[in-house]
Protein backbone atom coordinates (compact mmCIF):
# COMPACT_ATOMS: atom_id res chain seq x y z
CA UNK A 1 0.00 0.00 0.00
CA UNK A 2 1.33 3.59 -0.71
CA UNK A 3 0.14 5.75 1.89
CA UNK A 4 -0.48 9.74 0.84
CA UNK A 5 -0.62 12.20 3.32
CA UNK A 6 -2.54 15.51 1.11
CA UNK A 7 -3.87 17.25 4.23
CA UNK A 8 -2.34 16.89 7.90
CA UNK A 9 -3.22 19.94 9.74
CA UNK A 10 -6.29 19.46 12.39
CA UNK A 11 -9.13 22.37 12.91
CA UNK A 12 -8.42 25.07 10.26
CA UNK A 13 -6.05 25.67 7.01
CA UNK A 14 -3.20 27.31 7.32
CA UNK A 15 -0.34 29.19 5.31
CA UNK A 16 3.07 30.79 5.32
CA UNK A 17 6.58 30.47 5.41
CA UNK A 18 6.27 29.42 9.60
CA UNK A 19 4.12 26.36 7.81
CA UNK A 20 5.52 25.57 4.59
CA UNK A 21 7.28 22.45 5.19
CA UNK A 22 4.50 20.31 6.71
CA UNK A 23 2.04 22.14 4.61
CA UNK A 24 -1.38 23.77 5.37
CA UNK A 25 -4.00 21.62 4.07
CA UNK A 26 -6.60 19.63 6.40
CA UNK A 27 -6.98 16.15 7.18
CA UNK A 28 -7.15 13.66 3.96
CA UNK A 29 -5.20 10.72 3.11
CA UNK A 30 -5.02 8.16 -0.02
CA UNK A 31 -3.85 4.52 -0.16
CA UNK A 32 -3.14 3.21 -3.27
CA UNK A 33 -2.41 -0.30 -4.34
CA UNK A 34 -1.70 -2.13 -7.86
CA UNK A 35 -4.64 -2.95 -8.91
CA UNK A 36 -7.60 -1.86 -6.31
CA UNK A 37 -10.13 0.83 -5.94
CA UNK A 38 -7.99 3.89 -4.70
CA UNK A 39 -9.19 4.60 -0.67
CA UNK A 40 -9.31 7.91 0.57
CA UNK A 41 -9.54 9.06 4.37
CA UNK A 42 -11.38 12.06 4.97
CA UNK A 43 -11.82 15.28 2.49
CA UNK A 44 -10.38 17.73 4.17
CA UNK A 45 -8.82 20.83 2.11
CA UNK A 46 -6.05 18.21 1.00
CA UNK A 47 -8.45 16.11 -1.17
CA UNK A 48 -8.10 18.80 -3.88
CA UNK A 49 -4.41 17.60 -4.18
CA UNK A 50 -5.71 14.13 -4.38
CA UNK A 51 -7.88 14.76 -6.41
CA UNK A 52 -5.55 16.23 -9.44
CA UNK A 53 -3.99 13.20 -8.93
CA UNK A 54 -7.05 11.38 -10.20
CA UNK A 55 -7.38 13.41 -13.43
CA UNK A 56 -7.41 11.27 -16.70
CA UNK A 57 -8.46 8.12 -14.83
CA UNK A 58 -12.02 7.47 -16.52
CA UNK A 59 -13.84 5.61 -15.43
CA UNK A 60 -13.08 6.50 -11.67
CA UNK A 61 -14.16 4.97 -8.82
CA UNK A 62 -13.25 6.01 -4.95
CA UNK A 63 -13.96 4.85 -1.66
CA UNK A 64 -13.62 7.46 1.20
CA UNK A 65 -13.46 6.63 4.99
CA UNK A 66 -14.50 9.55 6.67
CA UNK A 67 -14.10 9.80 10.56
CA UNK A 68 -16.69 12.38 11.28
CA UNK A 69 -18.48 15.43 9.78
CA UNK A 70 -16.52 18.60 11.30
CA UNK A 71 -15.32 21.27 8.67
CA UNK A 72 -11.57 20.37 8.73
CA UNK A 73 -12.19 17.02 7.49
CA UNK A 74 -15.03 17.84 4.86
CA UNK A 75 -14.59 20.86 3.98
CA UNK A 76 -12.49 19.65 0.52
CA UNK A 77 -15.68 17.67 -0.92
CA UNK A 78 -17.24 20.25 -3.17
CA UNK A 79 -13.68 21.28 -4.38
CA UNK A 80 -12.83 17.69 -5.39
CA UNK A 81 -12.37 18.04 -9.09
CA UNK A 82 -13.57 14.13 -9.87
CA UNK A 83 -16.74 15.10 -9.19
CA UNK A 84 -17.05 17.34 -12.05
CA UNK A 85 -17.15 13.54 -14.06
CA UNK A 86 -20.16 11.60 -14.55
CA UNK A 87 -17.98 9.13 -15.01
CA UNK A 88 -17.17 9.32 -11.13
CA UNK A 89 -18.17 7.34 -8.61
CA UNK A 90 -17.37 8.28 -5.02
CA UNK A 91 -18.91 6.03 -2.12
CA UNK A 92 -18.76 7.40 1.50
CA UNK A 93 -18.70 5.27 4.15
CA UNK A 94 -19.30 7.72 7.29
CA UNK A 95 -20.34 7.09 10.82
CA UNK A 96 -24.29 6.80 11.55
CA UNK A 97 -25.85 9.80 13.37
CA UNK A 98 -27.77 8.89 16.68
CA UNK A 99 -30.51 11.60 15.60
CA UNK A 100 -31.37 9.54 12.87
CA UNK A 101 -30.45 12.31 10.42
CA UNK A 102 -28.72 10.48 7.13
CA UNK A 103 -25.06 11.56 5.69
CA UNK A 104 -26.56 12.84 2.62
CA UNK A 105 -28.91 14.79 4.26
CA UNK A 106 -26.09 16.48 6.24
CA UNK A 107 -24.08 16.89 3.20
CA UNK A 108 -27.23 18.54 1.13
CA UNK A 109 -27.84 20.86 3.76
CA UNK A 110 -24.30 22.17 4.07
CA UNK A 111 -23.91 22.06 -0.10
CA UNK A 112 -25.87 24.35 -1.46
CA UNK A 113 -26.49 28.32 -1.77
CA UNK A 114 -26.40 30.73 0.00
CA UNK A 115 -23.40 28.47 1.86
CA UNK A 116 -21.80 26.83 -1.75
CA UNK A 117 -23.01 28.04 -5.12
CA UNK A 118 -23.88 24.96 -6.60
CA UNK A 119 -26.04 22.15 -4.63
CA UNK A 120 -24.67 18.97 -3.81
CA UNK A 121 -27.02 17.01 -6.30
CA UNK A 122 -25.95 19.09 -9.26
CA UNK A 123 -22.54 17.66 -9.59
CA UNK A 124 -22.16 15.30 -12.36
CA UNK A 125 -20.34 12.38 -10.49
CA UNK A 126 -22.37 9.51 -8.71
CA UNK A 127 -22.07 9.95 -5.05
CA UNK A 128 -23.22 7.23 -2.53
CA UNK A 129 -23.40 7.11 1.05
CA UNK A 130 -22.85 3.81 3.58
CA UNK A 131 -23.75 3.88 7.05
CA UNK A 132 -21.49 2.70 9.28
CA UNK A 133 -20.61 1.90 13.06
CA UNK A 134 -18.38 -0.91 14.40
CA UNK A 135 -17.92 -2.91 11.30
CA UNK A 136 -15.76 -5.43 9.91
CA UNK A 137 -16.24 -5.21 6.00
CA UNK A 138 -14.13 -5.72 2.58
CA UNK A 139 -13.73 -3.47 -0.32
CA UNK A 140 -12.20 -5.20 -3.26
CA UNK A 141 -8.90 -6.79 -1.37
CA UNK A 142 -8.99 -4.68 1.38
CA UNK A 143 -10.12 -5.67 5.14
CA UNK A 144 -11.84 -2.62 6.78
CA UNK A 145 -12.51 -2.15 10.46
CA UNK A 146 -14.36 0.85 11.27
CA UNK A 147 -14.41 1.74 15.47
CA UNK A 148 -16.35 4.25 17.10
CA UNK A 149 -13.48 6.26 19.01
CA UNK A 150 -13.75 9.35 21.34
CA UNK A 151 -14.03 12.73 20.25
CA UNK A 152 -17.00 15.26 19.91
CA UNK A 153 -20.09 13.58 17.90
CA UNK A 154 -20.19 10.37 16.34
CA UNK A 155 -16.41 9.64 15.11
CA UNK A 156 -14.93 6.81 13.83
CA UNK A 157 -11.55 5.49 13.78
CA UNK A 158 -10.46 3.12 10.56
CA UNK A 159 -8.19 0.14 10.30
CA UNK A 160 -7.38 -0.87 6.51
CA UNK A 161 -5.68 -4.14 5.78
CA UNK A 162 -3.94 -5.75 2.29
CA UNK A 163 -1.80 -8.55 1.29
CA UNK A 164 -0.83 -8.67 5.13
CA UNK A 165 0.03 -5.09 5.98
CA UNK A 166 -2.11 -3.16 7.81
CA UNK A 167 -2.75 1.30 8.14
CA UNK A 168 -4.38 2.68 11.20
CA UNK A 169 -6.19 6.25 10.70
CA UNK A 170 -7.22 7.71 13.87
CA UNK A 171 -7.24 11.23 13.20
CA UNK A 172 -9.27 12.95 16.12
CA UNK A 173 -9.08 10.79 19.05
CA UNK A 174 -9.79 12.49 22.61
CA UNK A 175 -7.00 11.49 25.09
CA UNK A 176 -8.04 10.50 28.75
CA UNK A 177 -8.50 13.24 31.58
CA UNK A 178 -6.49 12.78 34.64
CA UNK A 179 -3.17 11.58 35.33
CA UNK A 180 -3.30 7.85 33.65
CA UNK A 181 -3.22 6.87 30.46
CA UNK A 182 -5.73 4.14 28.75
CA UNK A 183 -7.45 3.44 25.34
CA UNK A 184 -10.77 2.15 24.77
CA UNK A 185 -11.48 -1.24 23.14
CA UNK A 186 -12.60 0.08 19.59
CA UNK A 187 -9.53 1.99 19.47
CA UNK A 188 -7.51 -0.78 20.51
CA UNK A 189 -8.95 -2.50 18.39
CA UNK A 190 -7.79 -0.72 15.60
CA UNK A 191 -3.88 -0.24 16.77
CA UNK A 192 -2.83 -2.99 17.38
CA UNK A 193 -0.21 -4.47 15.93
CA UNK A 194 -0.17 -2.45 13.45
CA UNK A 195 2.33 -1.79 10.42
CA UNK A 196 1.55 2.14 10.77
CA UNK A 197 -0.63 4.40 12.83
CA UNK A 198 -1.62 7.78 11.56
CA UNK A 199 -2.98 9.47 14.95
CA UNK A 200 -3.77 13.04 15.97
CA UNK A 201 -1.45 14.51 18.47
CA UNK A 202 -2.75 18.12 18.06
CA UNK A 203 -1.54 19.36 21.34
CA UNK A 204 1.90 19.53 23.59
CA UNK A 205 0.80 18.67 27.60
CA UNK A 206 1.06 22.18 28.21
CA UNK A 207 -2.32 23.35 25.76
CA UNK A 208 -3.82 20.11 26.69
CA UNK A 209 -3.95 21.10 29.97
CA UNK A 210 -5.84 24.00 28.58
CA UNK A 211 -7.97 22.57 26.40
CA UNK A 212 -8.65 19.05 27.87
CA UNK A 213 -12.41 18.13 26.33
CA UNK A 214 -11.60 19.67 22.56
CA UNK A 215 -11.31 16.23 21.54
CA UNK A 216 -7.58 15.71 20.76
CA UNK A 217 -4.25 14.33 22.02
CA UNK A 218 -0.69 15.33 22.77
CA UNK A 219 2.22 13.85 21.55
CA UNK A 220 2.83 11.90 24.77
CA UNK A 221 -0.46 10.16 24.30
CA UNK A 222 -0.05 9.22 20.73
CA UNK A 223 3.52 7.52 21.79
CA UNK A 224 2.10 5.96 24.12
CA UNK A 225 -0.72 4.56 22.37
CA UNK A 226 1.72 3.56 19.63
CA UNK A 227 3.74 1.90 21.99
CA UNK A 228 1.41 0.22 23.99
CA UNK A 229 -0.53 -1.47 20.94
CA UNK A 230 2.75 -2.28 19.56
CA UNK A 231 2.52 -0.29 16.49
CA UNK A 232 5.48 -1.26 14.37
CA UNK A 233 5.36 3.07 12.87
CA UNK A 234 4.13 6.22 14.24
CA UNK A 235 3.15 9.05 12.21
CA UNK A 236 2.28 12.25 14.19
CA UNK A 237 -1.19 13.94 12.34
CA UNK A 238 -3.76 16.42 13.14
CA UNK A 239 -1.25 19.07 13.24
CA UNK A 240 -2.18 22.45 15.36
CA UNK A 241 -2.53 25.10 12.95
CA UNK A 242 -0.80 27.12 15.17
CA UNK A 243 2.56 24.80 15.30
CA UNK A 244 5.60 25.71 13.46
CA UNK A 245 7.74 23.78 11.32
CA UNK A 246 10.48 24.21 13.77
CA UNK A 247 7.88 23.52 16.63
CA UNK A 248 6.71 20.31 14.88
CA UNK A 249 10.52 19.10 14.24
CA UNK A 250 11.69 19.79 17.53
CA UNK A 251 8.56 17.74 19.61
CA UNK A 252 9.01 15.31 16.73
CA UNK A 253 12.68 14.67 17.46
CA UNK A 254 11.86 14.40 21.10
CA UNK A 255 9.30 11.97 21.06
CA UNK A 256 11.64 9.91 18.50
CA UNK A 257 14.43 9.67 20.84
CA UNK A 258 12.31 8.28 23.76
CA UNK A 259 10.55 5.12 21.84
CA UNK A 260 11.82 2.46 20.12
CA UNK A 261 8.47 2.62 17.43
CA UNK A 262 9.79 4.30 14.31
CA UNK A 263 7.99 8.02 14.22
CA UNK A 264 8.01 10.53 12.03
CA UNK A 265 5.68 13.91 11.48
CA UNK A 266 3.24 13.43 8.35
CA UNK A 267 4.26 16.27 5.73
CA UNK A 268 2.14 17.08 2.75
CA UNK A 269 2.56 15.42 -0.20
CA UNK A 270 4.65 12.52 1.59
CA UNK A 271 3.96 8.86 0.42
CA UNK A 272 5.08 5.61 3.12
CA UNK A 273 5.13 2.33 1.44
CA UNK A 274 3.64 -0.25 4.12
CA UNK A 275 4.57 -3.84 3.09
CA UNK A 276 5.05 -5.14 0.13
ZN1 LIG B 1 -10.24 17.33 13.02
ZN1 LIG C 1 -13.10 16.67 14.82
Amino acid sequence: MTVTFHGVRGSTPCHGHETHHYGGNTSCVSVRTANDVPIVFDLGTGVRYFGKQCNGTTPLRIVCLLTHLHYDHTLGLPFFEPLLRSETTLEIYAPKQPDGRTIRELFREKIKPPMFPVPLEQFAARIEFHEIGDDDFTIGNYSVRSRFVPHIGPTLGFRLGYDGASVTYLSDHQQPVGDTFSIGDGARELCEDVDLLIHDSQFTDEEFAMKQSWGHSTYAYARWVAETCRAKQLALFHHDPSRTDEMLTELTDQIACSTKVGVFAAREGQSVLVGA
